[in-house]
């Protein structure tokens, strides 16, 4: 066989959302798109606000000398210290543009702590349901995930994750507001997390480093709260980028920000860096690096966002699912009313309305709903959406 058995298999076991993608792909060929209710991906709707869309052009503009060239892996200085500045502001904690790394999105940002943390055969602990890529995301450098459940409203579960920590346990990661739940972890909740990882590193003699990956941290509503683990737990890694917040997914755009305190911080870092280096990034894109530098504190309107999940919410609710409601990022995550939520979306695609299976996130008896969509489409899904519950009940 010309290709790798292992990714071989991968590609035939491919994922859930890629599947619901080909099918809405032929799906709309068939009936014409604006029949098709596709809410199975997670690309942002809106456009990025002005202040970047003028950065952007401020910088291509830009006939400076030097500036398209190789810079330091771990990305251009100026900018590492502007990112410093704001995530120290906003986890109370003080870092430099030593704690910081540019990478090609949230996605190389776990590639490169991954690689730099794991020895073959180690853990990677995340709750389930899980944003799937984390399982090949460990794989790739040697490790394992190792999944537990949450409880019943997503919250973590404390006495499951005590279950599952062992000695080959080197990191946890967890992921607020949560693809696809849509649930935010309190700052009670993480500061009991943080208490569970203190007591077991110490008992064992073995740090537990917790990773956040947020890429939606700025998308949340109601004023609820999304506290920066830096300022909760020393031994953390934070990771973020503007694929949501900035809606500029395809620009390849993020950062790694090491608690000064955290475990072996030099050697981490400097790891970090080199991975960068060797899977092939080797920096994240110069222009974009110097285009978001001034707009750390811009954001896409988060209302947009909240008006999608009210109308959503009240619809799903009349009709009579069951779903906890989000507070943040762009999804719901409701109950299947058939077992097998494999059926059920089945019959939601014969109503041409495309969602995701649980299955595909660690959670049977679930599905994904993605609700960063025209309202039109959104809208449009409802009779769907209502037909196949009363046909299910
Ligand atoms: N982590 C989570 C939970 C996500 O949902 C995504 C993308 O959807 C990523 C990471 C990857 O983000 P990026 O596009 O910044 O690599």
């Amino acid at each position: 066989m010309p290709i790798s058995r292992n990714i071989s298999d991968k590609l035939k076991s491919s994922s859930w959302i890629r599947k619901m993608f080909e099918e809405g792909l032929q799906m709309k060929q068939k009936y014409g798109a604006e029949n098709v209710f596709d809410l199975s991906l997670g690309n942002p709707v809106v456009e990025p606000p002005e202040e970047v869309r003028l950065a952007i052009k401020s910088v291509a503009n830009d006939s400076g000398t030097g500036l398209h060239r190789y810079m330091p892996n771990a990305g251009l200085h100026d900018v590492r210290e502007e990112i410093a500045r704001s995530v120290s502001s906003e986890a109370q904690t003080e870092l430099t543009a030593d704690h910081i790394v540019m990478v090609c999105g949230a996605a190389g940002g776990l590639n490169i702590t991954l690689k730099t943390l794991l020895e073959p055969d180690e853990e990677v602990i995340a709750f389930s349901p899980f944003f799937v890529e984390y399982l090949f995301y460990s794989e790739n450098h040697g490790g394992k995930t190792i999944t537990v459940p949450t409880n019943e409203d997503f919250s973590l579960n404390f006495n499951a994750l005590r279950e599952a920590l062992s000695p080959k346990t080197k990191a946890v990661i967890i992921n607020s507001p949560n693809n696809p739940t849509g649930v935010v972890y309190s700052r009670k909740m993480l500061k009991e997390l943080a208490s569970v990882l203190n007591k077991y590193s110490s008992d064992n003699n073995n740090p537990i480093y917790l990773i956040s990956d947020d890429p939606y941290k700025k998308i949340v509503f109601d004023g609820v709260e999304t506290p920066n683990i830096l300022e909760l737990y020393e031994n953390s890694i934070y990771i973020t980028s503007h694929s949501k917040d900035l809606a500029i997914p395809g620009e390849r755009i993020g950062y790694v920000a090491v608690h000064p305190k955290c475990a072996d911080a030099e050697n981490l870092m400097s790891g970090l860096i080199f991975c960068n280096r060797v899977l092939g990034f080797v920096n994240a894109p110069a222009l974009i690096q110097r285009a978001i530098k001034n707009v750390q504190n811009v954001s896409v309107d988060a209302e947009l966002y909240r008006k999608k999940r009210d109308f959503l919410y009240a619809e799903l609710i009349r009709i009579g699912y069951s779903v906890v409601k989000p507070q943040g990022a762009f999804y719901f995550f409701p109950k299947s009313p058939l077992k097998d939520e494999v059926l059920f979306t089945q019959k939601l695609a014969e109503k041409k309305v495309l969602v995701v299976p649980g299955r595909g996130f660690g959670s049977p008896g679930y599905f994904r709903i993605s609700y960063c969509l025209p309202d039109q489409v959104l809208e449009g899904s409802i009779a769907g959406f209502e037909e196949a519950f009363n046909e299910a009940k």
